[in-house]
């Protein structure tokens, strides 16, 4: 870890849609500020307390009102009453909406705040222009693909065009809401596109093929049961929802 760069905190909620849990980011400095809230673990804040070495929670910075990021801001405003919570959404009961293209103080940086709907409608990431670092939150994962929940928030259409806004962007890491850090985001960002261009295309054939939704998800996620199932299936109903509205991107 070079001087500056965000500390781990793992929110310590390991489970089918978490993995090994939720990353939150540290950003240390003047501000300190937390990327996510993770679910009010006692470890988590166990960890938090420690970074700050008595020092006060200055911020936490929401990507998105999904209860494994955002959960946790209560626990975190009883240990740091004057934190302020800042989020696009209702999520959590923010002191202020944040709005697209205003910047935030985090650490000792400004972060530049970038809609990024599409995994969930009020879906944000940071983005710190000097370091060319982007805080991702659930936009992108190094590996395996972001579930797009048709009917909660989710929107494939949404979910494309902020993966093109925040390619545009130019970042050179990505700090994700789980899993390892993307050192290569440009690469991580076009193979999402292109995988979702290419079960857009296999969803449309099958739909042509007089399948139901239900058989499509069989066909496509055999192996998967339970809880995964069901998010490959909602992300299965929003790719439909937009070949619908547009046609497959073929
Ligand atoms: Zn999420």
């Amino acid at each position: 870890m070079a001087p500056g760069d965000p500390i781990l905190l793992p929110a310590g909620n390991p489970g089918p849609y978490t993995g090994e849990g939720n990353n939150t980011w540290l950003i240390d400095g003047a501000q300190p500020t937390l990327v996510d809230a993770g679910t009010g673990q006692p470890g988590h804040l166990e960890a938090i307390a420690e970074a700050l070495d008595g020092r006060p929670l200055a911020r936490v910075l929401v990507t998105h009102d999904h209860s494994d990021h955002a959960s946790g801001v209560a626990a975190i405003r009883e240990c740091w009453p004057d934190v302020e919570v800042l989020a696009v959404a209702a999520a959590r009961s923010p002191a202020r909406t944040l709005i697209d293209g205003e910047r935030v103080p985090a650490g000792s940086r400004m972060l530049q705040v970038v809609y990024t709907p599409g995994h969930a409608a009020d879906h944000v990431c940071f983005w710190d222009p000097v370091r060319r670092e982007l805080f991702s939150g659930d936009l992108l994962l190094a590996s395996g693909s972001v579930v797009i929940p048709a009917g909660r928030g989710g929107d494939l259409a949404a979910y494309l065009a902020s993966l093109e806004r925040v390619a545009a962007l130019g970042p050179v890491r990505a700090y994700p809401g789980h899993g390892p850090v993307i050192d290569d985001p440009a690469a991580t960002i076009a193979a999402a596109i292109e995988r979702r261009r290419q079960r857009e295309a296999d969803i449309a054939r099958l739909l042509d093929e007089g399948l139901t939704a239900d058989a499509i998800v069989d066909r496509l996620y055999p192996d998967l049961t339970g809880p995964l199932r069901q998010a490959a299936a909602l992300t299965v109903e929003a790719h439909i929802v937009r070949i619908r509205q547009t046609g497959p991107s073929r």
